[in-house]
């Protein structure tokens, strides 16, 4: 009888990465199925809920449709073949979905892979389930806090407080936290993230996002708004920047 532990996947592929610090960098993501929230703008609406099956697109061209679940040795061996056909990639980004959701799968699978490049989490930090295992195998952290007024989901400050500050406990990754934002963001709230951010990781970068809007690829955030939440945000966090999703702009994946 096989013991591992199993993941459940959406996709995996190599591309730019869009967003935060390493904006530019070809990453090899890793696409968890599954999340335990529901933002208004979501991009990734396949990856909300488990699915029988995940996609690969192999740097050589190959497409794969593979059943679900997989084990923690089935991803190494994937994960491996990219990262020897594609010399590009920097680093593996776990991402959804709500890779959290996983986290004990993750955190068995890194530990036994020990993989030759750096691993980011990107999530929605709502979830802490796992995050202490999961830290001492990661080389960055991509935090999202989801504002209520233009995530159309109730307050996380609770919860994104707790998991900063496990991210502050342990002193490993990189940290890094994102804020969307749109015309319809609440000052208030735009300043209380920042606020608690400086708080509780003081070297961490804010990255003030505009919303781009699922149907159509626009930004939901004008010009003079953007300057005016930058600022607000800048107020309370020195260590502030705006910063788009550039894979968007770019038309990539
Ligand atoms: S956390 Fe991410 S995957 Fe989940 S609903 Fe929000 S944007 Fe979509």
């Amino acid at each position: 009888m096989n013991s591992q532990p199993t993941g459940n996947l959406s996709e995996i592929f190599a591309s730019e990465q869009g967003e935060g610090t390493y904006c530019g960098d070809r990453h090899l993501f890793v696409r968890f199925a599954g999340c335990n929230i529901r933002c208004s703008y979501c991009d990734t609406p396949e990856s909300l809920v488990r699915v029988p099956r995940y996609t690969i697109d192999y740097p050589d061209g190959q497409h794969e449709e593979l059943s679900n679940p997989l084990t923690a040795s089935d991803l190494t061996v994937i994960v491996m073949r990219f990262l020897r056909e594609d010399p590009s990639i920097k680093m593996v980004s776990l991402t959804g979905g709500e890779p959290m959701v996983q986290a004990r799968f993750i955190a068995a699978w890194l530990a036994a892979a020990a993989l030759p490049v750096g691993v980011m989490l990107e999530t929605a930090a709502t979830l802490t389930r796992g995050l202490e295992e999961l830290l001492p195998h990661l080389s960055t952290v991509s935090a999202d806090v989801k504002l209520p007024s233009n995530s159309g989901e109730s307050p996380f400050w609770e919860l994104h407080g707790e998991f900063l500050s496990l991210c502050a406990a342990y002193d490993g990754p990189d940290v890094y936290v994102k804020m969307p934002v749109d015309d319809a963001t609440s000052d208030l709230e735009v300043q209380r993230a920042a606020r608690m951010v400086a708080d509780l990781l003081p070297d961490a970068r804010l990255y003030v996002q505009p919303i781009t809007d699922p149907a159509d690829g626009s930004w939901r955030l004008g010009a003079a708004r953007m300057g005016a939440l930058l600022a607000l945000a800048a107020g309370e966090c020195g260590n502030t920047a705006f910063r788009p999703q550039i894979h968007k702009l770019l038309g990539v994946r």
